[in-house]
């Protein structure tokens, strides 16, 4: 094996705990929210994701688009940011499920563990090392998105800085690659192409559990309930999934949001 590749190998120090009343290990793990924290609304949504089966909620406050938002559209401007934290405190608050939320900047890491349970580093951040190494400090798990461009040595290496700093509480997300699929002209919205095989080949080198995103993997909803099931046949340990009650009418990531039905369905193949 690959003489850099070694903390890795030490499995035992895998398992996690989320929160501090609840334990959970990563298997059959189900997170699942809206895109972005949109308002106040987000409050009954995630009682409707807890409805459906999830097992901690999703949804960003900080969210990094592809192009600069110009706009601002009722507070959001690349997600609704300090307003969006303590929106989710509410949400904590009224239905106690974990919050798996964006951290984009190491500089932010106080301010988003008031409220987070798991640091979702965002495939854009991937190889942010700075941000990296101050989550290696930290006692909280992580949910390390595979950027997408990276290779399977750029996977581990990018844990390694993780386990490396001390905190062994970490999943891998594989979210979709480049690789433009050539049937993109039929559904303009997917961007990715769905790397379902990086979750055996993971499995050769490492007992890191693996969150697959069925979502912008995809870009499509109707591919989201194929692709999560896909997923779990082939070996991930859980499922990351935006659902919306609204789905067309998200503010981010309209096109690939599924409803709260749908989602359901999903869960109900455990
Ligand atoms: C997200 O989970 O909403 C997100 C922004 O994902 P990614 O970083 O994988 O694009
Ligand atoms: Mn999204």
């Amino acid at each position: 094996m690959n003489g850099y590749i070694k903390s890795l190998i030490d499995q035992d120090k895998l398992k996690l705990s989320i929160g501090s009343s609840q334990t959970y290990d990563w298997q059959y793990f189900k997170i699942a929210g809206p895109c972005s924290i949109e308002g106040p609304n987000i409050v009954e949504i995630a009682k409707q994701a807890k409805e459906a089966g999830a097992d901690a909620f999703r949804a960003g406050a900080y969210k990094p688009c592809t192009f600069p938002v110009r706009k601002e559209v009722n507070g959001w401007k690349e997600g609704l940011q300090k307003e969006g934290l303590q929106l989710l405190k509410e949400v904590k608050k009224e239905t106690s499920l974990p919050i798996v939320t964006e951290v984009m900047d190491a500089r932010k890491i106080e301010e988003v563990s008031e409220v987070a349970d798991v640091f979702q580093v965002g495939t854009r951040n991937f190889q942010n090392y700075t941000l990296l190494d101050e989550l290696g400090k930290q006692d909280r798990p992580v949910l390390l998105k595979r950027g997408t461009w990276a290779t399977l040595d750029e996977i581990l290496g990018a844990c390694e800085r993780i386990l490396e700093g001390g905190n062994s509480k970490l999943a891998i997300c594989l979210r979709g690659v480049v690789g433009m699929p050539s049937y993109r002209h039929i559904h303009p919205t997917v961007r990715w192409a769905p790397d379902l095989m990086m979750i055996p080949a993971l499995k050769e080198f490492t007992n890191i559990p693996i969150i697959y995103d069925p979502s912008h993997s995809t870009g499509y909803r109707n591919f989201v309930p194929p692709v999560s099931k896909a997923a779990i046949a082939i070996g991930a340990d859980g499922l990351i999934i935006e659902a919306h009650p609204d789905p067309d009418n998200s503010i981010s990531d309209p096109a690939q949001a599924i409803t709260f039905k749908t989602l359901t369905e999903i869960f109900e193949i455990w």
